[in-house]
């Protein structure tokens, strides 16, 4: 399989090989991006550890879905961590260099991040990748809409749900998201596929693929 054959854009193929140096889709990416770019763009549940290069599926499937033209937000990617969302947010920024996307990250800092980003007004950036806690808060203040949310991911599941309080700040932006759009794409990235995430996928998540890579 090669990246051409999955429906990329021009912009995205240049990220892909000139950006960040890919030459053809890892085995997670080859089973994955099929079901994740193409319509009705269906949910997907997918075991897969570190090093996978399950990040690139992910960031595809938001870069991929959002339209730049629309100033507001469009893609949502939950991390359990800070480190992990500037990382990620990293990776798509770099991919997505040719096509105008914009990001924003939605995580805690020792100031309160969240205060300057309610002066700047609402969120207009494409794609947003933060923490739970976080991402609730800009929810709750009217900082993130969620009326134009299309792709949902969940990034390290296992190690978010295992946190207190970041499964009901979960379930509480699923709902915020769910409650505009029924067809909103989920796809959740776990190493492990443990009790945590096979409760919360049941509760969540309607109809899945499984992959288990
Ligand atoms: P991940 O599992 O997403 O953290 O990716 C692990 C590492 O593999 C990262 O350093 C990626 O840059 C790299 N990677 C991901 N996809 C590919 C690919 N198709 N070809 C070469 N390297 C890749």
């Amino acid at each position: 399989k090669t990246f051409e054959e999955l429906n990329l854009s021009p912009e995205l193929l240049r990220g892909l090989y000139s950006e960040m140096g890919f030459e053809k889709p890892s085995k997670i990416q080859a089973i994955s991006l099929p079901m994740i770019l193409t319509p009705p763009y269906q949910n997907l549940i997918a075991q897969a550890h570190n090093g996978s290069g399950k990040t690139t599926c992910f960031v595809l499937g938001m870069l991929s879905r959002v339209d730049p033209k629309i100033a507001a937000p469009q893609a949502l990617c939950v991390c359990p961590t800070r480190e992990l969302a500037m990382q990620n947010q990293e990776v798509l920024v770099k991919m997505g260099k040719h096509t105008g996307i914009t990001s924003v990250c939605a995580v805690p800092t020792d100031a309160g991040n969240y205060v300057s980003t309610s002066r700047r007004g609402p969120v207009n950036d494409q794609v947003v990748i933060g923490t739970p806690g976080t991402l609730k808060k800009w929810m709750s203040t009217k900082v993130l809409s969620t009326r134009h949310i299309k792709i949902l991911v969940f990034d390290e599941a296992d190690h978010m749900l295992a946190q207190d309080g970041f499964q009901d700040d979960s379930l509480r932006i699923i709902r915020d998201i769910q409650k505009n759009r029924d067809d909103c794409q989920i796809l959740l990235f776990s190493a492990t596929y443990d009790e945590n995430v096979k409760q919360f996928t049941t509760r969540v998540i309607s109809k899945a693929n499984q992959v288990f890579v």
